[in-house]
């Protein structure tokens, strides 16, 4: 018998989270093809940092690639002579992410490698080809599109005055930009990465405007003993109302609020498919910057830092909105408008540094193989407008909503659908599920 053939687009966590399940299925494990259009595989947009100021978010204990084996990166850690802290760098878990490629493609069934840009995907017959920039195509039994993380979307203003931003995970343009003033957009993670490597090697004021000026909280300095997992009731306002009732009462106990985030995840899913769509919209337009900065915290020294640049004034939070932005000689003239006011602010600033997150409305990608497949009715996106509309199991849905066989996605591109979905400790079960499927 013929082994299935399987391609995954995507070789961040997501893709090799799975060729490596898929790796360890032995003799039934199907032919794996992982193509990425990155030099080196296993990094993507997360790990692939090489300042070592910047940690994971996530304590080392729960990055394991393999949820029945959750001191796997834990162990590794030791190997490699341990790790400072509870938090490990990034580019840490990067080497982690490699290593357990590298191990893939040693087992039975290999997984194999390509380098290239997928710019199309087209049904061939019960299965898909898919098409590579330069022309060379690959047909598949099945597909999964662990295609990750983007880049934030282009700031309106900056583009109106012919301005070009920064990009946050450009370490040599950050170390570029002229001596002065620095203004990040975005108050949330990436601005917390950036404004590190900034601060670590230049002087001047680092501004960081968001609608709100929320910093993500930190990790509490314990881990919580207690599992017992927190149900919720709906609709969306009596759900807010429980939780802080959860909230006050661990406070009560001398408990942290991080405990009861904790206790929430396991269920953070289903009740996020409970909710209507149009609640999941009022969520997202109201609730979002909340649950953001306290879902995705700070590791605690991460938080110290950003604290003590808060103290010394070298980094300064701003809540409001870019109004206008003027190139002045070797200086941008910034005018932005407080929060609940109209009376504008100046800034004179060297540099604009993009920092609102990345772009998950699929209808808006600058991306060849997403616009091929929307454009065929291959894709569509989610009702919520965040990433994929998938079905229960990964298949994505075609413009008229029937899952397709053989097409799958994982990872950022599932948000919309399951909303706690891309993180690791959420990839590597969905990666187990995904290739026991396959
Ligand atoms: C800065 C940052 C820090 C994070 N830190 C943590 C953390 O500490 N802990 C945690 O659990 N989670 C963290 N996350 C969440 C993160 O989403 C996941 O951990 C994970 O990295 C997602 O991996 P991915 O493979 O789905 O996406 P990505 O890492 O974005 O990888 C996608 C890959 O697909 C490739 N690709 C895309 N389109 C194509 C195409 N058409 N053809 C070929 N290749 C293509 C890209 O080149 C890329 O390599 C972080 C996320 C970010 C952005």
């Amino acid at each position: 018998m013929t082994r299935k053939r399987v391609v995954i687009i995507g070789a961040g966590f997501s893709g090799v989270c799975l060729a490596a399940h898929l790796a360890r299925r032995g003799g039934k494990a199907p032919r794996t093809t992982l193509i990425d259009k990155a030099a080196r595989f296993g990094l993507g947009l997360a790990y692939g940092t090489q300042d070592p100021a910047h940690l994971l978010n996530v304590r080392a204990s729960n990055m394991s690639a393999f949820a029945d084996k959750p001191d796997d990166f834990s162990a590794w850690c030791a190997r490699q002579g341990g790790i400072s802290g509870e938090f490990a760098p990034r580019m840490m878990f990067g080497k982690y992410v490699e290593q357990i490629l590298a191990q893939s493609t040693g087992l039975f069934a290999p997984v194999s490698r390509k380098r290239g840009a997928v710019i199309a995907c087209t049904r061939a017959g019960r299965g898909w080809r898919l098409t590579l920039e330069g022309g060379a195509t690959l047909d598949a039994d099945a597909v999964v599109l662990a295609t990750g993380n983007r880049g934030a979307p282009p700031l309106a203003v900056l583009e109106a005055a012919g301005v070009a931003a920064i990009d946050p995970w450009d370490a040599r343009a950050l170390h570029r930009v002229p001596s002065g003033d620095v203004l990040m957009i975005g108050t949330g993670l990436t601005m917390v990465d950036a404004a590190l490597t900034l601060a670590a090697k230049r002087n001047g004021v680092i501004y960081a405007l968001s609608r709100r000026g929320l910093l993500p909280r930190s990790h509490a300095d314990r881990v919580s003993v207690q599992h017992a997992p927190i149900a919720l009731p709906l609709p969306l306002s009596e759900a807010l109302a429980a939780f802080r009732a959860e909230v006050e009462a661990a406070a009560a106990q001398g408990e942290p609020w991080q405990f009861v985030m904790d206790r929430l995840r396991p269920q953070t899913t289903e009740l996020w498919r409970r909710l209507p769509i149009e609640a999941q919209r009022r969520f997202l337009r109201h609730l979002r910057p909340w649950w953001d900065v306290h879902r995705h915290r700070m590791a605690p020294p991460v938080a110290a830092q950003i604290a003590e640049l808060q103290r010394e004034g070298r980094l300064r939070l701003l809540a409001g909105e870019l109004v206008s932005v003027a190139q002045r000689g070797r200086s941008l003239l910034v005018l932005h408008r407080q929060r609940g006011s109209m009376v504008r602010h100046r800034l004179e600033v060297a540099g604009i540094v993009n920092c609102t997150g990345g772009a998950s409305d699929v209808r808006g990608f600058n991306d060849p193989l997403f616009q091929q497949m929307l454009r065929d009715g291959l894709m569509r996106a989610c009702p919520n407008g965040l990433g994929l509309d998938i079905d229960e199991e990964g298949r994505v849905r075609d413009a008229a909503g029937a899952a397709q066989a053989g097409l799958f996605t994982i990872g950022p591109p599932t948000q919309g659908a399951l909303w706690e979905s891309t993180a690791v400790p959420n990839i590597r079960v969905d990666a187990a599920r995904l290739a026991q499927l396959l």
